[in-house]
């Protein structure tokens, strides 16, 4: 029911022996080329070319998608669901500057293009928009609904947000107020207790307990089928928790994990229980805020159920600013030394982050950004060298949704000499988070729909198609601390989180990687 079948939809078809279209799928072989490294006693290294040859498949029926947001009164939460709502209408407003449209500026489905190759006659690139590389979801056909401990209507919720036009508000208001958010769980130690004044929307009880994670189930399930759903995808964006202590036989593994919540133990968190219901209703659950929702035991338990996960924490400015900047800076061979970040902001996120163990948990989420970048550079970092880096963050009403983040770069360049770069960053953080969040829920619906085959690991052949890893680490680029894969490396570089993106996507139609060398235009 619902689904549309993208099939007639297609903006370009490949042609090639290596891929087949069918009604429902789309099949590609390709040849995954990547270089084998040893190094010999010598210390020099021996550098072996390898390949190996997937199969991958992509359903093509776009399914009938619903998003489900925790924290869905919140800025983000309303912002965005007015955002879909203004885009589905078309709506224009007036504004002291003219009339505005609604677009999708500032996400990367919606918002940007890829080099889908060259012109034939002509030689020039042709470009496509990323959306229909694949057979993703239109965010204009995404259902909302969702929960907060606030029990105010999304319509109420946007004034409180104080971010959108009133001319724009006006027009979507009516259809807002007929939004409610469910009530949530809230364990009142995780969130700061100024956040205490909202929370009338709440389930009974304060710990973790199996009937959160079963009423929770239940709203997935009520929603789903109320709106003839193919799919739900919960994300949460409700209020930075601490971090939850990592305790030996609480979140370990999947079993304890699941033991805590049957015991209610007090260092579950609510992301947690979130995770951990999604996890077993089999719907994918996405952490937008920095705390570790993601102990252990929630991944191993998703590994366990094939279910799909994704976090942590929307990189939407200051630190998508530093993951492209110092990308560069180092690739460029200049010595980075130090980064000192300051932010002020003046929304309900600002306010919750004014507590110490809320901000401690941004803190450690901005922290790591630039570890990469740094340790592949053994030209300019010893081992374990590396920028000094510090980050505030501070409460400021006055300023609302409109974040300031400001940065200094500071840099050692030739000869000894410095390089001082400062960067004054200020923008409303919803209008920069929604974008991300809609994002999120495409590419991670768009995941679930595509399956892979090694046609010869090392010689043997996997017998089955399989799904990606639980862990959806392709989901980066909008991330500020990537949730990676147990033992696999976090890449926070933006460039290469994009091609890793763009590549994937463009390998389940037998495209080969985005690739700049442009000899067409070289080599004659
Ligand atoms: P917000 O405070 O306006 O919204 C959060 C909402 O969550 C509130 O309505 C609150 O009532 C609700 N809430 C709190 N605990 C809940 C629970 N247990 N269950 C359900 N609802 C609950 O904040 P925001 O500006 O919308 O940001 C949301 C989150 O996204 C924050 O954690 C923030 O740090 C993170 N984030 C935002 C950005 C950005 O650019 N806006 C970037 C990165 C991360």
């Amino acid at each position: 029911h619902g689904s549309i079948n993208a099939a007639n939809k297609d903006l370009f078809t490949v042609s090639s022996p290596n891929v087949t279209y069918t009604e429902n799928e789309i099949r590609s072989r390709y040849t995954y080329r990547t270089t084998s490294v040893e190094q010999s006693p010598d210390g020099k290294y021996v550098a072996t070319p390898k390949e190996t040859v997937y199969d991958f498949k992509v359903d093509r029926k776009v399914p009938k998608t619903g998003v489900m947001l925790v924290g869905w009164g919140g800025n983000n939460g309303s912002t965005v669901t007015a955002g879909i709502i203004a885009n589905r209408r078309g709506l224009v407003w007036d504004t002291r500057e003219g009339p505005r449209a609604a677009n999708y500026y500032g996400s990367v489905v919606m918002g940007s293009t890829m080099k889908l190759g060259t012109d034939a006659k002509t030689a020039k690139d042709v470009n496509i928009p990323f959306h229909d590389v694949l057979p993703m979801v239109h965010p204009n056909d995404l259902v909302i609904g969702g929960w907060d401990i606030s029990s105010m209507n999304l319509a109420d919720a946007m004034d409180r947000a104080a971010v959108l036009e009133p001319t724009l508000k006006a027009q979507v208001k009516k259809e807002m107020a007929e939004m409610v958010p469910l009530p949530s769980i809230y364990y009142p130690d995780f969130i700061a207790a100024n956040q205490e004044d909202r929370a009338d929307n709440v389930i009974k009880g304060s710990k973790a307990c199996p009937e959160h994670v079963e009423q929770i189930r239940k709203d997935v399930r009520e929603f789903k089928a109320k709106n003839a759903l193919d799919k739900v995808i919960v994300l949460w964006t409700a209020n930075t928790e601490r971090f939850a202590d990592l305790i030996p036989g609480v979140n370990d593994t999947a079993d304890n994990l699941l033991k805590a919540i049957e015991n209610g133990h007090e260092e579950v968190a609510p992301s947690t229980v979130f995770a951990v219901a999604c996890i077993l209703e089999g719907v994918p659950f996405i952490n937008g805020s920095p705390q570790n929702t993601f102990v252990p035991g929630a991944i191993d338990l998703a590994e366990k159920h094939n279910a799909f996960i994704g976090g942590d924490d929307f990189k939407s400015g200051q630190t998508k600013m530093k993951s492209a900047l110092v990308d560069f800076l180092i690739n460029a061979g200049i010595r980075l030394t130090s980064i000192a970040s300051y932010n002020h902001l003046g929304n309900n996120d600002g306010k919750n982050l004014s507590s110490q163990k809320q901000f401690r948990s941004k803190e450690i989420s901005k922290s790591n950004v630039v570890d990469d970048m740094v340790e592949a550079n053994t030209v300019l970092y010893k081992k374990g060298e590396h920028p000094d880096h510090t980050v505030v963050i501070k409460y400021m009403p006055a300023v609302g949704d409109n974040k300031r983040a400001l940065d200094e770069y500071y840099a050692e360049i030739f000869l000894g000499g410095h390089q001082t770069i400062s960067i004054f960053n200020v923008c409303e953080d919803s209008l920069l988070a929604s974008p991300l969040i809609i994002d999120l829920v495409v590419i991670a619906e768009m995941m679930s729909r595509i399956q892979w085959k090694a046609q010869s690991a090392d010689g043997v052949a996997t017998k089955d198609f399989k799904n990606f890893h639980s862990v959806l680490s392709v989901l980066s680029y909008m991330l500020k601390a990537p949730l990676t894969p147990p033992g696999t490396p976090v890449v926070n570089a933006l460039a290469k989180q994009r091609s890793a993106l763009t590549n994937i996507f463009r390998a389940c139609v037998g495209l080969e990687p985005e690739n700049d060398m442009t000899l067409e235009h070289k080599l004659f």
